[in-house]
């Protein structure tokens, strides 16, 4: 009774907000209210994991088994001011219902064969000093959510051993030098791994993790991304 009194209290004090136009949320909704989640731009890549911009992207490079990128990453967009909340402003809710709609698209789109392989979900790690300071890894986040509802294991088979300033701070060669020696794997790594995190602009670090995986031992790669810049 006091517990209830004291969480609608504090319901009325601090009132969740939408975490994209920071309207007050209804107790069904998750983060973003209902009418800013119609707003998500979707690529619908997922119906097409094999044949889509980012896809072919990373597969220039490495030999991937598929890529998915689920929303459209447009400046002040939705899904801008979702993945903003969930980096910088500690709202870890975020993570686990995106995380969660992202395993819903997979289950409902894409392939049972795709589907049925022993996939392991790998959340491209922080460096610890960076989680430190966030207090958690956003990637992680999503990926419990997507493993909450396809039922995958979360495993870390990768360690960020170097600590990188913010790619925005940088050129495109000084960012491919920097991303060379970022990740480490662990001693022993899955045979089939998605690599889950939240934003996918010009690939170099999931595939500084894929070059790292690959080299490590023979295994199939996925990706996932929640969103993606529009490809010309
Ligand atoms: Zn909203």
């Amino acid at each position: 009774m006091i517990k209830r009194y004291a969480e609608s209290l504090l319901a009325y004090l601090f009132p969740r907000r939408c975490v994209a136009c920071e309207a007050v949320l209804a107790p069904e909704e998750k983060a973003l209210c209902f009418e800013c989640f119609a707003q998500l731009d979707p690529t619908h890549y997922e119906q097409r994991p094999r044949n889509n911009p980012v896809y072919d992207k990373i597969r220039a490079f490495y030999p991937i088994d598929f890529a998915i990128s689920a929303f459209y990453y447009d400046k002040d967009s939705v899904i801008q001011k979702a993945i903003h909340a969930l980096k910088y402003e500690g709202i870890k809710e975020v993570g686990l219902f995106l995380g969660m709609h992202l395993g819903f698209l997979w289950k409902r789109n894409v392939s049972a064969d795709l589907q049925q392989k022993p996939w392991h979900i790998v959340p491209l790690p922080l460096h610890p000093r960076r989680e430190r300071e966030r207090g958690y890894n956003q990637a992680f986040l999503l990926a419990v959510g997507f493993s909450k509802i396809t039922q995958y294991p979360i495993t870390q088979a990768l360690k960020r051993v170097q600590y990188t300033k913010p790619q925005a701070l940088k050129g495109q060669q000084e960012r491919w030098e920097n991303m060379k020696a970022v990740f480490s794997a662990a001693k022993t790594i899955p045979s089939h791994m998605i690599l889950i995190d939240d934003v996918l602009t010009t690939g170099a670090t999931l595939m500084a993790a894929i070059a790292t995986l690959l080299s490590h031992s023979p295994c199939t790669i996925g990706i996932i991304t929640l969103a993606t810049p529009r490809s010309e």
